[in-house]
């Protein structure tokens, strides 16, 4: 058995497929060199039997769905065959000492990124292509089983070193149903995007890309974090009775799906879904939230070749208010890339530091004609909707007036084009930022609502990458350091009359519940498979005395004072 971050909750039974490029990458050597000649052979042998492969996949497909589609393998094998690709791999086995793995996946790098530089469709295309077969390639050097020969009605689970946000957002919901990765911790966007789409997940396991086969069967239990492969029937079995007892509870909650959010004493709070693409609406929809208190709008932007123009990202956000019908709330949050959510096309900078970097609205401050786009964008779609704007990771005042003066400029185009906008469109900002957290009675004056996003205000109030298990021990929402903050922050809102959410993950965990109702927070966003477990939650606690004990927990010492104070009082007497 292995161990590691409960991601996403839930348990599944499944087939692992190891995700290639991160396997390469675990397994990048250097050979000897007496050793070139048997790599280089190695790689022959290999082409060769990709090449093999190909021609029967091509005959196939010639035969079920025509010549046109057979063509395409044809390309494919043109690849193994062509004397610059091959001549590059030979060079780099011989010249690097790199085994035959690395020397593809490094060549293959560089033609792909030749190809989509450049200024022609058809070159950008082969990218593609080269892609696929240099996977096919690599699957073959690594003896890994061709995915295919996966059953397709067994549920896949992927494996892998981490999943970026623009992976995640691209697994196909249909049959990925649930994930392992190396690294990452709780509020990894890979972890964010599994509770999204409802599926189990464990991540931070160190190295089960290295213990993994593809087409081995995983248990992975997203609720307690361990992941079993190959397990004895008997442990099946014992994780099927889990399951069963899973799904029953899940019907319990759903009997809440259609009432409102609402304390044993009548206090009355807003829960809301954080969703990354139009479609995760519905699933809010159906999960019984009461408003959308987070889109993050850059998953619009991921798995493209260039940016969303206004058109199509004002359809993604009409399609969200039409979802969520005319009163229910909908927060956009303006464009939030950088940190570990990258847009290759942009072709920014490596940075050191990059959650420290260009992102966010820092970006969006500077590269006005993407902010502008997505402006327009989102007011059009204000008319159809409870449309909200919100900006990500503002730092001071200074940026917030910025923002709102560009989005002043916006509006005055559109009256000027005579298109229809909601004038009254409410602009929030994000609490992500321990300087805008310290500032907020400044901030609360100029912004209609904050939401307090907690994955960044704990990893920059504590200094502790929120992705990196080493420092988790410090990455903890129940730090005093980090509850004084949002106590003030809920506090500073108050006091203008605004409004304080939560779109941090802390916003759906059982322990923090108790707590930031005591601190009084509106509204708390979360992934749309918690909302029925708070919502059920809620029905057993007492706004009336929340108040102080949230009072008296922030005079503890630690974060684990502070759990352990809210488990004995409140949660253990539920
Ligand atoms: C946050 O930082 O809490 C947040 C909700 O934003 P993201 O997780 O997208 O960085
Ligand atoms: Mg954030």
């Amino acid at each position: 058995m292995y161990t590691g971050t409960a991601a996403s909750h839930g348990i599944v039974l499944g087939r692992a497929i190891v995700k290639l490029e991160e396997t390469v990458t675990a397994l990048r050597q250097k050979i000897e060199p007496q050793h070139v000649i048997d790599e280089i052979n190695r790689l022959k042998d290999n082409l060769k039997a990709t090449h093999h492969q190909l021609e029967t996949i091509k005959q196939q497909a010639m035969v079920n769905m025509g010549e046109e589609e057979g063509r395409i393998f044809e390309a494919h094998q043109l690849f193994l065959q062509d004397p610059e690709f091959i001549g590059e791999i030979e060079a780099k086995i011989t010249n690097e000492l790199l085994n035959a793995e690395s020397a593809v996946a490094d060549v293959k790098d560089l033609f792909v990124a030749m190809f989509e530089g450049m200024d022609n469709e058809y070159m950008r295309e082969r990218a593609a292509d080269l892609r696929d077969v240099s996977g096919r390639l690599l699957r073959n050097l690594l003896g890994i089983k061709d995915t295919a020969s996966i059953d397709s009605d067994e549920p896949i689970i992927i494996v892998a070193y981490d999943l970026t946000p623009s992976d995640t957002a691209q697994l196909d919901k249909e049959k990925v149903k649930g994930f392992v990765t190396d690294i990452g911790g709780r509020t990894s966007h890979s972890a964010i995007m599994a509770r999204t789409m409802g599926i189990p997940a464990v991540v931070g396991l160190g190295d089960m890309t290295k213990h993994t086969q593809d087409g081995d069967f995983l248990i992975v239990d997203g609720t307690t974090g361990e992941v079993h492969i190959n397990p004895e029937a008997a442990l099946i079995v014992q994780y099927e009775k889990k399951m069963q007892a899973d799904a029953l509870l899940k019907e319990e909650w759903m009997k809440l799906v259609h009432e409102t959010s609402v304390t044993a004493d009548g206090h009355r709070v807003e829960l809301a879904a954080n969703i990354g693409k139009p479609e995760d609406a519905v699933d809010a929809d159906k999960q019984g939230a009461e408003a959308i208190g987070l889109f993050r709008t850059e998953f619009l932007y991921m798995g493209r070749e260039k940016l969303p123009d206004e058109e199509e990202q004002f359809e993604a956000y009409k399609a969200v208010a039409q979802t969520m019908d005319k009163d229910r709330a909908i927060v956009i949050r303006t464009l939030d890339i950088g940190g570990d959510k990258e847009l290759p096309y942009l072709n920014l900078p490596k940075e050191m530091n990059p959650f420290l970097g260009y992102r966010a609205i820092r970006l969006c401050l500077d590269r006005q004609d993407i902010f502008k786009t997505q402006l327009r964008a989102i007011l059009r779609a204000s008319s159809y909707g409870n449309i909200k704007i919100m900006y990500p990771m503002i730092a001071s005042l200074r940026e917030l007036r910025q923002a709102n003066q560009i989005l002043a400029d916006v509006k005055q185009e559109l009256r000027e084009e005579k298109v229809p906008f909601n004038e009254e469109i409410e602009v929030g900002m994000m609490i992500e930022v321990p300087a805008a957290a310290i500032t907020a009675d400044q901030l609360a004056k100029e912004a209609d609502f904050f939401s307090i996003g907690t994955n960044d205000l704990i990893q920059y109030t504590m200094a502790a990458d929120r992705m990196n298990p080493d420092v988790s021990y410090l990455y903890d929402p129940f730090n005093p350091a980090v509850l004084r903050l949002i106590q003030y922050v809920i506090e500073a809102a108050h006091r203008e009359g605004k409004w304080a959410g939560m779109c941090g993950e802390m916003a759906g965990e059982e322990a923090a519940v108790p707590l930031l109702l005591g601190l009084g927070l509106d509204e708390f966003s979360m992934s749309a498979s918690s909302i029925l477990r708070v919502r059920r939650l809620l029905k057993h606690l007492h706004h009336s005395e929340l108040k102080d004990a949230a009072a008296h927990a922030l005079t503890l010492e630690s974060g684990d004072a502070i759990q352990a104070y809210i488990k004995e009082t409140i949660l253990d007497k539920i």
